[in-house]
């Protein structure tokens, strides 16, 4: 069953995204967190990615 079709497309290459963790980090402006094993979805052809959990905001 796939539901996602466009939405689960990379925006910048059009690839698909996949099920992936990644190396998530923010910095506070006194310092930097590194958080590990985030889930996120990740392009399968550019490797961008997109943190999924956190409200990240900009
Ligand atoms: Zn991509």
């Amino acid at each position: 069953m796939k539901r996602t079709k466009s939405a689960s497309l990379c925006p910048i290459c059009g690839g698909r995204k996949k099920d992936g963790r990644v190396l998530y980090s923010v910095d506070l402006g006194f310092g930097v967190v590194v958080v590990r094993n985030v889930p996120a979805k990740v392009c399968e052809q550019c490797g961008e990615e997109w943190i999924e959990r956190f409200g990240v905001r900009s």
